[in-house]
C-alpha cells in the first residue's frame, strides 16, 4: 500500500475473495507506542509540576517550547485588544462558526428538570448543575487550532461553568496565537495557561500559584497529553475527570455508484492530511473497476497537488479500500470499525443513517463535507477515536453537565413503597435502613 512507482495508493481488498479474519485484521488501528513507555515519560513531569508548581511548569515550557523568554505561565483575562489583533475574514469566520456551535449545544439543554411520580405520593427528579470549573486542553505549538478552542469553549459557556481555563503550548517567542485568545475572550475564559503536554494537565489537575486548578479537563493532544489525563483521572488526591480517551483522527467514507470520485477523494484527502497516524478507510459499495479506478486516480491527483503530501503519503501507508456487494455490509463493517467519522455518500443516503449503530459523528450525502463539522456546521469536531465510538459520545453540552436527582415523598408516599423498602433492607441485614421506615411508620 501507500506508494507505488510514487503513486498515492490505497491499498484494495475485495471482501467476498477475504476471511472474515483478514478483513478485521485489515481494520485494525495502527499500533501506538507503548503506552507504558509513554507512562513513563508522563509521570515525572506530571510528579516535577504536582510538588514545585509554576517554577516546575516555566522549565518544561522553555524545554520543550523553546519559549526561553516566558517569565508567567498563565494570561489572565480581560485579554488585551493586542493580543487579538485578526484580519476581518477571521473574525467574521470564527464568528459565525461560533454562532452555529453555540446554537447546536444551547438546542441540548433541558427545558425543565425530570420529575415522575413512580407511586402516588413518590416523586423522583433529575435536575442538572454545570460543573464549576473546567480545562479545555489545545494543541499543537507550531498549529493554530482555533476550532478546538471552539469546539470545547463554546459548549462550557453554553453550559454555564464558572470558571474556564484554557490551556495551550505558547509560539517559541513565548506568545499565544491571537485566534485562540479572541475564543477565548469570546467564551469567557477566565485564563490561559501557556503551557502544553503533561505539564499543562498536571497544572490543570492540581493546581499552581498561577493556574487555577479544574475539576474536569477536556480536549485532544498528543500521547503524552492522553497519557497524563489518564494518571491524573486515576489519582483520587487531584479530583479531577476527563472526557475520553483519544488517539489519532479517522474517517470511514462509504460510497457508491452514485458518488462524485473527486468529492470521495477529497474527503480522504482531509482526513490524511491530519497527521502520518491518521486513517482513512473507503468502503466502495459494489463499484466497477472503472469507477475505483476513477476514485484513485482523483486521490493521487489532488494529494500530490496538497502542501502537506508527506503527511498524506504516511497515513495512506495504513489505509484500505473495501470493495464490498452492498450496503448492508457496508455498515456492518462500518459499526464494527466505529469510525470516528463517518461519510455517506450514497444512493438516499439519509435513509442509511438508520444502520448506523457506532460512529462518533455523521456526515450525510455529497453535499456535506467533513470539514464542515470540522470547524463550523455546528456539531462539535472533538469525537471518540480508536473504536471508542462503541462506547463513548462526542464532547456535547452533558460533557459539562452534572445530572442529580432528588426524591420527595409524602406520609402516604413512604405508606406506599415502606414495606418494599423495609423488606430488601432485611434481607441486606441493614437494620438502621429498616428502622428509618418503620420508626416514621409507627410499625414494628
Ligand atoms: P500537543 O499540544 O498535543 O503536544 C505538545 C506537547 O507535547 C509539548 O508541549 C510537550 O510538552 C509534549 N512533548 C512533546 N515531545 C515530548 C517528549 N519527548 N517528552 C515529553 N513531552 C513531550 O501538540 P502536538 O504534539 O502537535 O500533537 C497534537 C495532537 O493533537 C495530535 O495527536 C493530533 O492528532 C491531535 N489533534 C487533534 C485535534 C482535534 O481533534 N481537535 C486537532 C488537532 C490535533
Amino acid at each position: 500500500a501507500g506508494i507505488q512507482n510514487g503513486r498515492i495508493h490505497m491499498k484494495r481488498y475485495i471482501t467476498a475473495e477475504e476471511s472474515p479474519q483478514a478483513i478485521q485484521a485489515v481494520l485494525q488501528r495502527p499500533s501506538q507506542r507503548s503506552s507504558d513507555q509513554i507512562m513513563g515519560i508522563a509521570r515525572p513531569i506530571i510528579d516535577a509540576v504536582k510538588t514545585r508548581g509554576d517554577a516546575a511548569l516555566l522549565e518544561y515550557t522553555h524545554k520543550f517550547e523553546k519559549a526561553t523568554t516566558l517569565t508567567s505561565p498563565v494570561l489572565r483575562s480581560p485579554f488585551p485588544p493586542s493580543l487579538m489583533q485578526l484580519a476581518p475574514e477571521t473574525i467574521r469566520a470564527i464568528d459565525i462558526s461560533f454562532d452555529n456551535i453555540r446554537k447546536f449545544h444551547a438546542a441540548q439543554k433541558e427545558e425543565r428538570p425530570l420529575v415522575v411520580e413512580t407511586m402516588p405520593g413518590v416523586v423522583c427528579s433529575r435536575f442538572s448543575r454545570p460543573i464549576e470549573r473546567v480545562g479545555l486542553y489545545v494543541p499543537g505549538g507550531t498549529a493554530v487550532l482555533p476550532s478546538t478552542a471552539l469546539m470545547l469553549g463554546v459548549p462550557a459557556m453554553v453550559a454555564g461553568c464558572k470558571k474556564i481555563v484554557i490551556a495551550s503550548p505558547p509560539r517559541s517567542d513565548g506568545s499565544v496565537t491571537p485566534e485562540i485568545v479572541y475564543v477565548a475572550q469570546k467564551v469567557g475564559a477566565e485564563s490561559i495557561v501557556l503551557a502544553g503536554g503533561a505539564q499543562a494537565i498536571a497544572a490543570l489537575a492540581y493546581g499552581t500559584e498561577s493556574v487555577s486548578k479544574v475539576d474536569k479537563i477536556l480536549g485532544p493532544g498528543n500521547q503524552f497529553v492522553t497519557a497524563a489525563k489518564m494518571l491524573v483521572s486515576n489519582d483520587t488526591s487531584a479530583g479531577v475527570s476527563i472526557d475520553m480517551p483519544a488517539g489519532p483522527s479517522e474517517v470511514l467514507v462509504i460510497a457508491d455508484a452514485s458518488a462524485n470520485p473527486a468529492f470521495v477523494a477529497s474527503d480522504l484527502l482531509s482526513q490524511a492530511e491530519h497527521g502520518v497516524d491518521s486513517q482513512v478507510i473507503l468502503i466502495a459499495v459494489d463499484l466497477t473497476q472503472s469507477q475505483l479506478t476513477a476514485i484513485e486516480d482523483e486521490l493521487h491527483a489532488q494529494a500530490i497537488a496538497l502542501p502537506r503530501v508527506d503527511i498524506v503519503r504516511g497515513a495512506i501507508e495504513h489505509s484500505v479500500t473495501l470493495v464490498v456487494r452492498d450496503i448492508t455490509e457496508a455498515m456492518r463493517l462500518s459499526n464494527l470499525y466505529a469510525p470516528e467519522h463517518l461519510i455517506l455518500q450514497v444512493h438516499d443516503a439519509e435513509s442509511v443513517v438508520a444502520l448506523v449503530e457506532n460512529a462518533g459523528s455523521v456526515f450525510v450525502g455529497q453535499w456535506t463535507p467533513e470539514s464542515v463539522g470540522d470547524y463550523s456546521a455546528g456539531v462539535n469536531h472533538s469525537l471518540p477515536t480508536y473504536g471508542y465510538a462503541k462506547q463513548y459520545s462526542g464532547v456535547n453540552l452533558g460533557s459539562y453537565i452534572k445530572h442529580i436527582t432528588s426524591s420527595n415523598l409524602t406520609k402516604e408516599g413512604l405508606g406506599n413503597v415502606g414495606d418494599a423498602v423495609m423488606q430488601l433492607a432485611k434481607i441486606e441485614e441493614l437494620e438502621a435502613h429498616r428502622r428509618a421506615v418503620s420508626l416514621r411508620l409507627g410499625v414494628a
